[in-house]
């Protein structure tokens, strides 16, 4: 997910649309993965996350189940006490809500899908609620009843985005991104234990590009002594367009279970993990490297955040 800037946790459920459904239907518990079907009140949701604009999220909760995530917070207001990664709920209405939420879009405003959870993770392929958005959206704006451009971006970490190229070649503007931090599977396993492996989302990447549609990389979060920048700008190279950077954000109550998964990782690699997470000079650096990698490969840099502003001392 994409953090947005500082505000309550309260406002950020509302953005995300985490705090208006009432409960369904209990699917049950499978293996670690416990399901609920749920009839939200809205499913576009004002964001200023990406432009003015609104936010769409189908799930809340998320099989890929990164440690990192900063969504985890809205556990709360889901009330869920299962750890995140291993319960989703599924907006049953979601598209219908889409045709009633359609109304009050403004010409020319856009949304902004999997702000925070991946609306393409492998419940997807059950319920296909991405997709249906996706076809009302189609379906909208070739009414001659409401003539409204509308457009999608679109933030994932899988390559089943690709099943929906019909439709979004259909949308005017329509922007696919993927999140690439660490090509290295072992390490993929370790922080995003439920995601595609970065191979399969480079290719993606290039279907996509193939197919005419607009495509951005998310390098996030940067880990260091983790993730290679110089091997993702490789394999982004003719892929995107641009790319936005980010720091690992130690502030969202994620950084024990981080740590573990360093160590994990490389034993070794924990302490001076841990010394460079608030060295100026350090992210500095590593802004610089970014941005020269970006400029060799001829992608431009929508934004870097190293969140070493949110550091008190
Ligand atoms: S893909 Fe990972 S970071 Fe994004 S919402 Fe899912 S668990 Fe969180």
């Amino acid at each position: 997910m994409i953090e947005e800037p500082p505000i309550s946790d309260k406002i950020k459920a509302e953005i995300h649309g985490f705090d208006n459904y009432s409960f369904r239907k209990d699917k049950g518990r499978s293996n670690t993965m416990n399901v609920r079907e749920i009839e939200a009140k809205h499913i576009l949701n004002r964001s200023k996350l990406r432009g003015d604009g609104y936010t769409i999220n189908p799930y809340v909760g998320c099989q890929h189940a990164c440690v990192y995530c900063y969504a985890c917070f809205m556990k709360r207001f889901s009330q869920h006490d299962e750890p995140w990664g291993e319960f989703v709920d599924v907006k049953i209405n979601a598209a219908e809500l889409f045709v009633q939420d359609f109304r009050k879009v403004k010409d020319g405003e856009g949304a902004f899908i999997g702000s925070a959870t991946d609306a393409y993770h492998p419940l997807e392929s059950e319920y296909e609620l991405t997709r249906k958005i996706l076809q009302k959206i189609v379906v909208v704006q070739k009414s001659s009843l409401i003539p409204k451009e509308f457009s999608v971006s679109i933030l994932t970490k899988s390559d089943l985005v690709l099943r929906d190229i019909d439709l979004l070649k259909q949308i005017p503007g329509a922007e696919v991104g993927f999140s690439v931090s660490m090509p290295d599977e072992k390490a993929r396993r370790l922080f995003e234990p439920g995601a595609k492996p970065v191979e399969r989302r480079v290719a993606a990447l290039k279907t996509l590009r193939g197919e005419g549609i607009a495509t951005f990389a998310f390098i996030a979060p940067i880990l260091q002594g983790i993730t290679d920048l110089p091997a993702i700008f490789e394999s982004l190279h003719g892929n995107v367009a641009y790319v936005f950077g980010e720091a690992l954000n130690r502030h969202c109550g994620n950084m024990a279970q981080v740590l573990r998964a360093v160590s994990q990782y490389d034993r070794d690699l924990r302490s001076s993990f841990e010394k460079t997470c608030k060295d100026r000079n350090y992210w500095n650096f590593v802004e610089q490297t970014f941005r020269d990698l970006a400029e060799k490969h001829g992608i431009k840099v929508a934004g870097f955040f190293s969140h070493l502003e949110k550091d008190k001392d």
